[in-house]
């Protein structure tokens, strides 16, 4: 197992995707995120796990001197309606497709819970459509990436800055076949902590959840809505001032990953080919804002990239705009998001807790009353 401080411990699995015989496995702690655990009796002592770790072992980073940047979206309204920001992830993600290569990205499981897949059919985007705010589990994803990789077919890997670096670090070397696309990242909650919320809104509705929408656009790009379906027709929507669980991500930095608080992958140069995120404060060339349609931050980081891009260009809105522009609105991008006060006492009250009785409680609390 890689000599690492737990706190600095992305959990991007490639230890465990390493391990030629099987001796890491990944376990939940306390507050539900997944590390490294080694089977001492199995363990050779190859050290390979500490080869891959990106934290310890950073992989070469992409020189990002000429990184260009663009504000983009898709022209295919209900594509653009449906994702995060401005749907290029689904237009990159179909022109790989497109070329008969593969996808992968973090989609959501039968119970709602978060994990990473691979996809080979265009109908299957849709899956991997839209930023889901909790760790993703890697499971053996990258094994996966690696075989269908060798098979010389393009392949597109999406993820979180530390699992694009994992995903690096575990292969050993870059493909020429390979585009990797990161985001700008606030940092990733504890799949204990959306689970306790999950399940606190099913005792509320006295339904079963059927689906579960982040950053819905109902109200705007602006607002983060989050909307759930349940099975019984009923729907819970909130924005980002209503929601328990994105005010505790956003307002109170409540239940995010401790390594995230000191992210290793912020700021330049990347390891990607493509970052994407949200242009916050876009004004257009033509001197007009985006009227809360979600717009991109696409950053071209490689010639890869770039000719990805350009193969999109027909199904895309795009203007060339500088990181200057970009990256005041968005400090995620350099900087990490430190633990809210209150972010002990959360993970200490979680497991006897009703997940809105405690963020009331919590917010009572920061809020003075
Ligand atoms: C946890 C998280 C934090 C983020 N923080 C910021 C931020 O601070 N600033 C900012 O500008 N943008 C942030 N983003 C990125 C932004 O929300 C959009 O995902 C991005 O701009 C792409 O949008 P899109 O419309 O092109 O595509 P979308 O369809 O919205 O993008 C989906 C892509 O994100 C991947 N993805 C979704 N959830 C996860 C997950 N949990 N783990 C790994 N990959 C995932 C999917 O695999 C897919 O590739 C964050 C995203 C996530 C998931």
């Amino acid at each position: 197992m890689p000599d690492l401080p737990k706190k600095q411990c992305t959990g991007c699995s490639a230890c465990f995707g390493i391990c030629p015989n099987g001796s890491i496995g990944m376990i939940a702690d306390g507050e539900g995120f997944l590390y490294p655990a080694v089977d001492r009796a199995k363990c050779v002592g190859c050290r390979l796990c500490e080869d891959v770790c990106p934290v310890l072992r950073k992989p070469a980073a992409k020189d990002c001197q000429g990184t260009r940047v663009f504000a983009a979206w898709s022209l295919d309204g209900e594509v653009r309606r449906r994702s995060t920001s401005g749907g290029i992830f689904t237009e990159l993600a179909k022109a790989v497709i497109g070329r008969g290569g593969y996808v992968a990205g973090a989609r959501y499981d039968d119970a709602h819970l978060v994990g990473h897949r691979v996809i080979a059919s265009e109908w299957d985007i849709p899956l991997l459509r839209q930023s889901k705010y909790v760790q993703s589990d890697m499971g053996a994803v990258f094994r996966e990436v690696k075989e269908l990789l060798e098979k010389g077919r393009p392949f597109l890997f999406a993820g979180c800055p530390c699992q694009v670096a994992g995903l690096l670090g575990f292969l050993g070397r870059d493909y020429d076949n390979l585009l990797l696309c990161d985001f700008i990242c606030r940092g990733v909650n504890s799949p204990k902590a959306y689970k306790k919320y999950l399940e606190s809104l099913e005792k509320q509705y006295r339904s079963k959840i059927r689906r579960v929408w982040f950053k819905n656009k109902t109200l705007g790009w602006n607002r983060f809505g989050t909307r759930i379906e349940f099975e019984d027709g009923t729907e819970y929507f909130a924005d980002r001032d209503t929601d328990p669980f994105m005010r505790g991500y956003l307002n109170y930095n409540l239940y995010l990953r401790p390594s995230c608080s000191d992210c290793s992958f912020k700021g330049f140069p990347r390891h990607s080919d493509i970052t994407l995120a949200d242009f916050w404060g876009i004004r257009l060339r033509d001197g007009s804002v985006d009227e809360d349609g979600g717009t991109s931050l696409v950053m071209l980081h490689t010639q890869k990239g770039r000719e990805l891009f350009e193969s999109i260009r027909e199904r895309i809105f795009q203007e060339e705009h500088t990181l200057g522009e970009a990256l005041p609105f968005n400090q995620c991008a350099e900087r990490s998001v430190l633990p809210g006060k209150y972010r002990d006492l959360f993970f200490r009250e979680i497991d006897r807790s009703d997940f809105f009785e405690l963020l009331h409680q919590i917010m009572e609390k920061s809020d003075g009353k």
